[in-house]
């Protein structure tokens, strides 16, 4: 008969520490909301060093009772390193002031997006079609920047836009009708390269001020406005990179402005 070992309760501050290490989640599966318990990574109830204990949720420690090939589903060696490789990531979210870990899902990457905008539609739009033999056709198309994947509302730094515009169409002379209406703001910076036969037109801005962000809504406003002259048809092709240094996000997309 195997003795039974002396079950003794893992003392409160002990107890408190190794939950705060792993976020109250299970360091091998590491999805949250589950139940969780302390485990003896010597199965030493009475061992209670914090480099003894990991928190596991059930069903993980399941698998370290479970026999299978030739060990234990889940042994202490794995356990080790998936709890240590966890309390590290654990500690790098907090010094980074992220929420820490309520998921597997690695942080949101902040991205800044150009979008069309118009003025009788808040929307912001990646693909706009006009059909000139309809209504009037408003000629002038507003852009402005999006900071998406932000959980909170924030403040841009030195932000950076570069638009390569490309055409398709029946006739080249109705790509070369647009030209740059109202320049960015105050504190930008304009660069503007016609479209020619061979080459796309490139627009490129950068901004010196600080923008104001807003969670989810657009954050600049009318940034550029691009003119499209009466003579202007077919498919115009925006491919841009936008780009801030706080935050850190570099990212390219696409917009579409179709004049039929
Ligand atoms: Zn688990």
């Amino acid at each position: 008969m195997p003795r039974k070992k002396l079950r003794v309760d893992v003392p409160p501050d002990v107890a408190a520490e190794v939950q705060f290490l792993s976020h109250r989640i299970c360091c091998v599966c590491r999805a949250p909301g589950k139940d969780i318990q302390i485990h003896h990574l010597d199965e030493d109830p009475s061992n209670n060093e914090l480099s003894n204990l990991a928190v596991l949720c059930i069903e993980c420690h399941n698998k370290t009772l479970i026999r299978g090939g030739f060990g234990r589903q889940l042994d202490v060696r794995q356990i080790r390193l998936y709890r240590d490789d966890w309390h590290e990531i654990v500690a790098r979210r907090r010094a980074e002031g992220i929420v820490v870990a309520l998921s597997q899902e690695p942080p949101l990457t902040p991205r800044l997006a150009l979008r069309l905008l118009q003025p009788d539609d808040a929307t912001p739009h990646e693909e706009i079609t006009i059909n000139r033999t309809g209504a009037p056709f408003n000629s002038h198309f507003a852009f402005g920047l999006v900071l998406e994947n932000m959980a909170e509302s924030t403040t841009a730094e030195k932000i950076g836009i570069r638009v390569e515009i490309y055409w398709r169409g029946a006739h080249i002379e109705k790509a070369s009708g647009f030209f740059v209406d109202r320049p960015p703001s105050e504190g930008w910076k304009a660069d503007v390269q016609w479209l020619t036969y061979h080459q796309p037109a490139v627009l490129a801005f950068q901004g010196s001020d600080r923008e104001r962000c807003f969670a989810g809504q657009p954050l600049v406003w009318d940034k550029f406005r691009l003119h499209l002259r009466d003579r202007a048809q077919g498919h115009f092709l925006l491919s841009y990179v936008a780009a801030s240094a706080q935050p850190l996000t570099e990212s390219k997309g696409e917009l579409r402005i179709n004049i039929i």
